[in-house]
Order: structure tokens, then C-alpha cells, then sequence
């Protein structure tokens, strides 16, 4: 696909394949058995200058978009999804900053992530409206010149490890109704947040999700991102493609890891009996051929749909939405596959495939779900509302 990428996302391409290869992909395993947070991944993506993807040149980023984003979170992912899923979700945060940056946003997150000093990510999602990310309940409250946040927010990637969160509140005005929400930042180390345990997942393990209390926390009122009430904005043009297109790439990248280790596995997997190896058995050349199929179908969608959103085509949510979609459902399909084509020597604990198969049903169930995108994009299919 490189002669459809430009030279900038190549480049970072490569660097990212060379350091996932030497520094994040062998230590995936571990990441995953003991549940920890790749602060080796993020630190080697921050030392190679890689935090500041999405932030604007004239502050020492890299100014990429949605493509870069594709590209980059899939070759990081072909090495340790989890280190994907965490770098995906300072990307999507830092794009969120980027957004509608003032000059107090610019000073204090936006050059810090530049100069790959401060990591980012994303709150949004609460207990009470789960998969319904774009509806928050936490509160926030205006007291003289800061804002007062209580409320709750689950699942939070990075969890403990970020420097900064981007969180969504119901917007602070007595008037607000329920949907009138805004979205702000909130400092590490501020007083009155409360981590719980960390959440064991069944795959992602590496994330460090986990849920974060925000009791009665004092927010300055620059860190207010865009107008109140503006988060609608934010959710549909922002969070969701770059995040949407983020995951995609995270479960790509994922899917190609596991195809990999299938292949690598019929061409080398000998018969004593026959001298025959898997590759000379037409089913697997056949079910290897499905895979590859489809990943390449896959991936075409993801650039195409990835470009559309960065020429603001009129039709990139669809194409967007259909293409996380798309890609949690090939990234469960493949692993079962590639399972399927490796027989009992994958088809056991803490096996590549089993990690893989593991991570690979987050996608389903990441916001937005894999059944709220479809429902989705049949509505716009049908030229209704989108929610
Ligand atoms: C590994 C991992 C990392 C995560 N990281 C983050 C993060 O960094 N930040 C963050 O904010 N969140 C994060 N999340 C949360 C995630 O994005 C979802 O919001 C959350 O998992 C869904 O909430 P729930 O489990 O309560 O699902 P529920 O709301 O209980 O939904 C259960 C199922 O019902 C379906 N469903 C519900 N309502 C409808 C409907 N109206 N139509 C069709 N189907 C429906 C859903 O699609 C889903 O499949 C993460 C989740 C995971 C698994």
C-alpha cells in the first residue's frame, strides 16, 4: 500500500515498524500475563518523538490526521495490541486538545506532548450509560473562577499513568439538559481523584484500565475545551472518527499479527508420516487465502475511509464507522482462524493466538460498539439522523 501513502506517513511508518519490532513486540507476552501498562512501548514512542502525531507543526508536532493515525496505531498493534490500544488513546486525546486549542491549551498540553514530555487520554465512558459514551453524568459545577467536577468515569486507558484527562461532563448551567454536556481537562494529581483497582480484562490486559472518582475536583476554568455545551461537536467530529479510525488500526495491526503467526505456522509444520507440511494441504492454502482476503479488503476500507475523513468528504462517517466495524469483526474472525490453522499448539494458554484471539474481542465491545456503529450507519444509509 505504500505507493498510496504519502512520504510523511511512511517515514513515521517505518520508524514505528523498527521500534515495535526491537522494543514493544517482545515484550507483549509479559505485558499481557502480568496485566501491566507498556510504560517500555510509551516511552520508546515518546523517546523516537512520536506523542505529537496529531499536533500542529508550529508547536513541534508531526500535524498528521486520520490516515497517520491508521498506519501508525496498526504497525504497533502488529507487535503488542495493548501498547496500540494506550498510544491510540493519547492520540485521540491529544486530537481533542488540538481541536479548539487556546493559547493556555497550547502552553500546557499541546507543546509538552510536542516535546514528548506529557501523555494524554480519553474518560468518557460512566457505569450508568455505558455503550451510550455521548451521555455523561458526571457533574460539573461553576464556583467563582473554577469548576467543580463529581462523578465517575469507567474504564479509563492509562489509567493512573496519564499526565492528563480528557473527561465529558453534563454541560454546568442550571439549564442544561441531559445531551448538553461539555468536555474538559483534568490533571493528574488533582486533589479528590480516586483510583479504583485496576480492571482485570479478559484481553487488552496491557491497558491499565480502570476506574477513575472525581470527588469534588477544582478545575481551573481554562481547561474548559471549546464553548460549554460544545461536546456534541466534539463527540461526532473528533473523538469519534479519530478514535473509531484509531481502533481500526489497533485491530488490523492485530489481525495481520495473528495471519502472520498462521502462516508462519502451515508453511513449517511438518508430517512425520508423509513428509508432507501444512502448506501442501489445499484446505489451509484455501482457508490462508480467505484470510488474506479479507485483510486486504479490510485495510483498504480503513485508508480509504481514514482519507476521506482527512478531505472532509462528505461521506467519511460512513465509511468510518464501517470501518471499526469492520475491523473488530475481522479481528475475531482471523484469530479464530488462524486458531483453527494452527491446531493444539495454539489452542492452549498464554499461546500468541490465544493472547490475540483475548484482545481481539475488545473491539467488539469498545464504545462505540461494533452494534451501535451498524445500527448507526444503517441510519445513515437510510438518510436518518444518526442518533
Ligand atoms: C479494553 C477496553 C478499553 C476501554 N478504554 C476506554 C477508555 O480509554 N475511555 C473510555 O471512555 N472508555 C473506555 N472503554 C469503555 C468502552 O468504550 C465502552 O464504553 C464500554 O465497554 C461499554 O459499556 P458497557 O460495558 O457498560 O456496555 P453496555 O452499555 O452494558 O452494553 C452492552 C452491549 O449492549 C449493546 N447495546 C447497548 N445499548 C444498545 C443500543 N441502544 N443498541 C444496540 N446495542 C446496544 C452494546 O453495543 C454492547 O454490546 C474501554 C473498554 C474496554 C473493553
Amino acid at each position: 500500500m505504500d505507493e498510496f501513502l504519502p512520504e510523511s506517513i511512511v517515514k513515521l511508518r517505518d520508524l514505528t515498524r523498527e521500534l515495535t519490532e526491537a522494543e514493544i513486540s517482545p515484550r507483549a507476552a509479559q505485558v499481557d500475563k502480568n496485566a501491566c501498562w507498556p510504560q517500555h512501548s510509551m516511552y520508546t514512542l515518546a523517546d523516537a518523538g512520536l506523542l505529537g502525531l496529531h499536533v500542529p507543526k508550529r508547536f513541534g508536532g508531526h500535524e498528521q490526521g486520520l490516515l497517520a493515525l491508521a498506519v501508525i496505531g496498526e504497525t504497533i498493534a502488529n507487535g503488542c495490541s495493548s501498547s496500540a490500544l494506550c498510544y491510540a488513546m493519547h492520540c485521540v486525546g491529544t486530537a481533542v486538545i488540538t481541536a479548539k486549542a487556546t493559547p493556555y491549551h497550547e502552553d500546557k498540553y499541546l507543546k509538552p506532548i510536542a516535546d514528548n514530555q506529557h501523555i494524554t487520554t480519553l474518560a468518557l465512558s460512566e457505569l450508568g450509560t455505558g455503550a451510550h459514551f455521548y451521555v455523561p453524568q458526571t457533574k460539573l459545577q461553576l464556583q467563582e473562577n473554577e469548576f467543580i467536577v463529581n462523578g465517575k468515569k469507567q474504564f479509563v486507558t492509562n489509567g493512573n499513568h496519564a499526565n492528563s484527562y480528557v473527561i465529558s461532563t453534563v454541560a454546568s448551567s442550571q439549564k442544561a439538559e441531559e445531551g448538553d454536556f461539555s468536555c474538559l481537562m483534568v490533571d493528574q494529581g488533582s486533589e479528590g481523584i480516586i483510583w479504583d483497582e485496576p480492571w482485570q480484562g479478559f484481553g487488552m490486559r496491557g491497558n491499565s484500565s480502570r476506574a477513575m472518582q472525581l470527588n469534588n475536583v477544582h478545575v481551573p476554568t481554562e481547561n474548559l475545551l471549546g464553548e460549554e455545551g460544545d461536546q456534541i461537536w466534539y463527540t461526532f467530529e473528533v473523538v469519534a472518527p479519530y478514535f473509531l479510525i484509531a481502533m481500526a488500526g489497533t485491530y488490523i495491526g492485530l489481525a495481520q499479527s495473528a495471519l502472520d503467526i498462521a502462516t508462519n505456522h502451515i508453511k513449517n509444520r511438518h508430517y512425520s508420516h508423509s513428509g508432507e507440511t501444512l502448506a501442501d494441504v489445499p484446505t489451509l492454502q484455501y482457508r490462508l487465502a480467505e484470510m488474506h482476503i479479507a485483510l486486504q479488503k479490510s485495510r483498504g476500507l480503513l485508508y480509504r475511509a481514514a482519507y476521506m475523513g482527512d478531505i472532509g468528504d462528505n461521506q467519511a462517517t460512513k465509511m468510518i464507522l464501517m470501518a471499526k466495524a469492520d475491523a473488530a469483526d475481522l479481528a475475531v474472525n482471523i484469530c479464530n482462524e488462524a486458531m483453527t490453522c494452527c491446531g493444539g499448539s495454539a489452542y492452549r494458554e498464554n499461546s500468541d493466538l490465544t493472547r490475540l484471539l483475548r484482545d481481539a474481542r475488545a473491539g467488539h465491545i469498545m464504545s462505540p460498539t461494533t452494534d451501535l456503529l451498524k445500527i448507526w450507519c444503517g441510519r445513515l444509509l437510510l438518510d436518518l439522523p444518526l442518533i
